[in-house]
């Protein structure tokens, strides 16, 4: 069997009713988290009742995309489909408060001997070719 060289064959993410606002929103470079309407805390991942009060009282609500780095692993010997070169993956807790939201993430476009703790980072957004999704990355801001 001949596997396409350009096939993008590194885990993706199932996309459900529930979350479609989400995924809509990244091919949009919109990173939407839901925002409880009965005590104002962000929830993050998408989930279908707020983490604080267990309220269903939600709305799809776009964050700044700006965070800080909380933690970070350079992965030198990653799985075949990953590639050669060493890959970044980062815990970075978004601007938005009182609840943090701390996305884990790969990072791009970004020296990795510059990674630090604590250092500004944002969202970027990477369309997966041939896939019909839109994936969510970090990068130094
Ligand atoms: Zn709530």
């Amino acid at each position: 069997m001949d596997i396409d060289p350009n096939a993008y064959l590194r885990p993706l993410p199932r996309k459900e009713a529930f979350n479609a606002p989400f995924w809509e929103g990244l091919t949009e470079r919109e990173f939407r988290v839901t925002k409880c309407k009965d005590c104002g805390d962000w929830n993050w991942i998408p989930y279908e009742g707020c983490r604080s009060c267990l309220s269903q009282n939600l709305e799809w609500t776009p964050i700044s995309g700006k965070g800080k780095l909380m933690t970070f692993s350079v992965v030198h010997r990653g799985p075949p489909t990953f590639g050669t070169d060493p890959y970044g993956v980062a815990l970075v807790e978004m601007d938005e408060h009182p609840r943090s939201i701390v996305l884990l993430a790969n990072v791009v476009d970004t020296d990795l001997d510059t990674l630090e703790i604590g250092m500004p980072m944002e969202i970027v957004y990477e369309d997966i070719p041939g896939e019909n999704i839109t994936m969510y990355r970090v990068k130094a801001a």
